[in-house]
């Protein structure tokens, strides 16, 4: 004897009770079959709707119930032969009379009890379970519809009766001993000793088919829903879950108990107790083998079988120093709970004694402080303990499986991948059988935390990276293009997928969580975009809330460094190659610096100096391995290294800096390269990597743009007084050159000191021999003291930076 039962979703609508029908025939040549089956989906939430409209003496609730009357009726005339439907509609019209009556009397007396409640929900799976039958009558099996009201007797606790399983037993036995027929039941509705009808709570159908698996000592359970089995996580909020194989009843019982809907929790108990196998199978893919629950697991390759969550509850804490070493306050506690039948879902002490915490059903928690202020009243007033704290908008989250016992550093795993991506843990909690850990985080935080820890549990392999572009310009747009390009490869090589998330220019921000395709980046931008405003693209970034999330500053401005603390505050890790942060106030730099390593998030700034050179990166190896910095001496401008490379015989210098500026090697305006004020902030920023505390002011520059030059009101204007001077630019030139040395613009680090200006090097110096738009770093250590450590080559260009942008987004991923 098997029982199978089919939920909402099963039997929404005559197709799908044809799959229904189709599966029980199959299930049916293999022997005795019971059914048990949910209301329609929806079906129940619309019931509930009615009677609280109807006791509310709000008319509408016939609208409604006219939406029922014909949901069932539809499904009668699609799915029964003409000569079988007179039969069923009649049936079903009386019960629907009946209803009416019901909640004619609700509407009349203004009157709602839970009682009535589930009277008014027990329709649902009256109604299903009638239309089934007789479905299953015209493909020729002898079906026997049996009201579940007869069999599962309940207390009166209505809403979410206990079951009485002395007497609901016998009813089973007796009744099914009688016949061999097709039996055909509602779920979810009982009734009590008195013949009063109850509900076992919410999703309860399970329960009644365990119940009557058990029962009848059934050879097996099949629940069958709307996937695939019993997955790693929920497969509405977690992507690229997978189905488990087997997982015992204790993991199974876990994962629903906190949250996995797929099983109603108390359905585990029945069979459990019996040792029946119970199997999840999807109606819509019967194919699927589906999971087995058993009493033994199976090895499924990682410690945990997965991740549940209960999206909203309340924790109650109590605290206060009277607690410590005093018994008998908990035991008040759940006392206190338990007499207002509010049930405990997850409960923490502090070793210290001095706290405990509790969560609860958010709907319980104005009542749950009232009985705890009433219970440790004298407590309170004696100042013993605090005042109660109710925190709402909590989640519980759990990870559950059995060989979580047996492998270390399975929390350390868990709360590290959480830390990284800055969700706060309000709340632990540890069986002590080890099978699961559950813990508390805000309801905001409850999905992104679920893909964290479903990631690093089962997709480690696999790490998602979600960028946040602002400044789509030659740099911004370049990056986008190397990433297009790149995404496949990363995927394949690395694991690592890139998603942009969002992207904007100063005019325009568009956004799609699941990854912007690239391609159409920009038609996307130009046409679907939203108005670009700082503010509310930073919040959207924190309300998508997204795993290795990533702020990418790809402007020159200075308005988005205030972003940057907030992103960082929230684990959200910024790159950058915009240097306004690192070369401003020192204090802003530390302070960015600090905040990405409390929160674990990081702060990558590489292109600031050298473009896609690895400058800072080995400065930083240098020191972490604890070299020490005793000079650097640089030419970090591409563009004047251009600038005097250029500038030959017979080339006027305004030529070659127009050229320059042509070629995006120089800033938009040229004088900014000139006037040495990029190079002063790039020796800043290394100075301050390489441990010195110092602020632009002391950097000492020495400029080598005539006044008249510096201070032209344009770009415009300053190309046109620029020639005046190519002369004197000649001059120089031809006199460097005569002496057999060459211009360089060199930055110079040491001693706490900073130095910038125009020097003339000779062959013997290695910037003699710097080419183009080279940069060229000289680092002197205590390690390089003979000779320094070189890094060298292309310094400019949108190519080369935004290759560099992309290898610290990268960096993101190899924690
Ligand atoms: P039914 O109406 O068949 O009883 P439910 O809606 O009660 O179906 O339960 C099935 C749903 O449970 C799935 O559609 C899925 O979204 C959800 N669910 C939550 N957690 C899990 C999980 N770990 N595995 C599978 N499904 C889950
Ligand atoms: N119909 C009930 C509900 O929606 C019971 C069930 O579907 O399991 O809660
Ligand atoms: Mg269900």
């Amino acid at each position: 004897m098997k029982v199978l039962k089919f939920g909402g979703t099963s039997v929404q609508s005559a197709e799908m009770m044809k799959h229904v029908g189709e599966i029980v025939k199959n299930a049916r040549i293999e022997g005795q079959v019971a059914v048990v089956v949910s209301a329609m989906s929806g079906i129940t939430d619309k019931l509930i709707q009615v009677s609280s409209l109807a006791s509310q003496g709000d008319e509408s609730y016939l609208k409604f119930l006219q939406e029922i009357e014909k949901k069932h009726l539809q499904c009668i005339q699609e799915l029964l032969p003409p000569q079988n439907q007179t039969r069923a509609v009649a049936a079903v019209m009386m019960m629907l009379n009946e209803l009416k009556d019901v909640l004619q009397g609700l509407f009349l007396l203004k009157e709602m009890s839970l009682k009535s409640r589930d009277f008014v929900m027990s329709f649902g799976e009256r109604l299903s379970s009638l239309i089934i039958s007789e479905y299953f009558k015209t493909l020729g099996m002898e079906a026997l519809l049996v009201d579940a009201r007869e069999l599962i007797v309940t207390d009166n606790n209505f809403g979410n009766a206990t079951v009485n399983f002395e007497e609901t037993d016998k009813r089973i036995r007796k009744y099914f001993s009688r016949t061999d027929k097709l039996i055909v039941m509602g779920g979810f509705i009982a009734s009590t000793l008195q013949n009063e009808t109850t509900t076992l709570g919410r999703g309860g159908s399970d329960y009644t088919a365990s119940i009557v698996a058990a029962g009848i000592q059934a050879k097996s359970l099949e629940i069958w829903t709307d996937v695939d089995g019993m997955m790693t996580a929920d497969p509405r909020k977690v992507r690229k879950t997978m189905v488990l194989k087997q997982v015992s009843y204790i993991e199974a019982l876990e994962l629903s108990h906190f949250g996995a809907k797929v099983l109603y929790p108390p359905s585990v108990q029945p069979v459990l107790s019996k040792n029946i196998p119970l199997k999840i199978k999807n109606t819509f893919n019967p194919a699927a083998e589906g999971t087995v629950v058993a009493r033994e697991s199976v090895d499924n390759g990682s410690p945990i079988k997965g991740i549940s969550s209960i999206e909203t509850v309340a924790l109650i804490s109590l605290n206060g120093s009277g607690m410590v070493g005093v018994s008998g306050f908990a035991k008040r506690l759940f006392s206190a709970l338990a007499n207002g039948r509010i049930n405990v879902i997850l409960i923490t002490q502090a070793s210290s004694e001095h706290s405990i915490s509790v969560a609860i059903n958010m709907q319980d928690a104005v009542q749950a402080k009232a009985l705890l202020e009433k219970e440790f009243e004298i407590e309170r007033k004696n100042g013993l303990i605090d005042p109660i704290i109710v925190e709402q908008q909590m989640s519980i989250l759990a990870i559950v499986g059995e060989n979580m016992r047996n492998t270390p550093n399975v929390a350390g795993k868990l709360f590290s991948a959480l830390g990284r991506n800055g969700v706060n843990v309000r709340a632990i909690a540890q069986g002590s059988s080890e099978n699961n850990i559950s813990f508390v985080t805000q309801a905001v935080d409850c999905r992104k935390a679920l893909n964290i820890v479903h990631e690093a549990f089962f997709l480690s392999d696999t790490k998602v990276l979600n960028a946040f572009l602002i400044g789509v310009g030659t740099v911004g747009g370049t990056l986008l293009r190397q990433m297009r390009e790149q995404q496949e490869y990363f995927l394949n090589e690395y694991n690592v997928e890139i998603r942009v998330v969002g992207i904007a220019n100063s005019r325009k921000m568009w956004f799609d969580e699941n990854g912007i395709h690239l391609p159409d980046w920009k038609n996307l931008l130009d046409n679907n975009g939203e108005p670009m405003s700082l503010g509310e693209f930073s919040s959207k970034m924190h309300d998508l809330n997204l795993r290795n999330s990533i702020l990418v500053d790809c402007t020159a401005s200075e308005e988005l460094v205030d972003l940057y603390e907030e992103a960082l505050q929230r684990g959200i890790s910024v790159v950058t190659p915009n240097k306004v942060a690192c070369s401003g106030r020192y204090e802003l730099y530390r302070r960015l610096k600090q905040t990405a390593t409390q929160r674990g998030a990081k702060f990558l700034f590489e292109t600031n100096v050298g473009a896609g050179l690895p400058v800072i990166k080995t400065l930083n190896d240098l020191t972490q391995s604890g070299d020490k910095i005793l000079k650097i001496e640089a030419i970090l401008s591409g563009t004047l290294n251009f600038l005097f490379n250029e500038h030959k015989a017979g080339v006027s210098f305004s030529s070659v800096v127009k050229k320059a500026q042509e070629l995006g090697y120089s800033e938009p305006d040229p004088r900014i390269d000139m006037n040495g004020l990029d190079v002063a902030r790039k020796i800043l920023i290394l100075s301050r990597e390489s441990g010195s505390i110092l602020e632009s002011k002391d950097v000492v520059s020495e400029n080598f743009l005539p006044e008249e030059c510096q201070k032209a009101n344009s770009i415009a204007d300053f190309f046109k007084v620029l020639p005046n001077y190519d002369e004197h630019f000649e001059n120089i030139r031809a006199n460097v050159e005569k002496a057999g040395k060459r211009q360089r613009y060199i930055a110079v680090y040491e001693k706490g000191k900073l130095h910038t200006g125009l020097r003339e090097v000779g062959p013997d110096s290695p910037f003699f021999q710097v080419e183009g738009n080279d940069n060229l770093v000289l680092f002197w250590t205590e390690r390089y003291k003979v000779r320094p450590l070189i890094v060298k080559g292309a310094g400019a260009g949108a190519e080369v930076t935004a290759a560099g942008i992309f290898a610290d987004i990268i960096r993101i991923a190899n924690f």
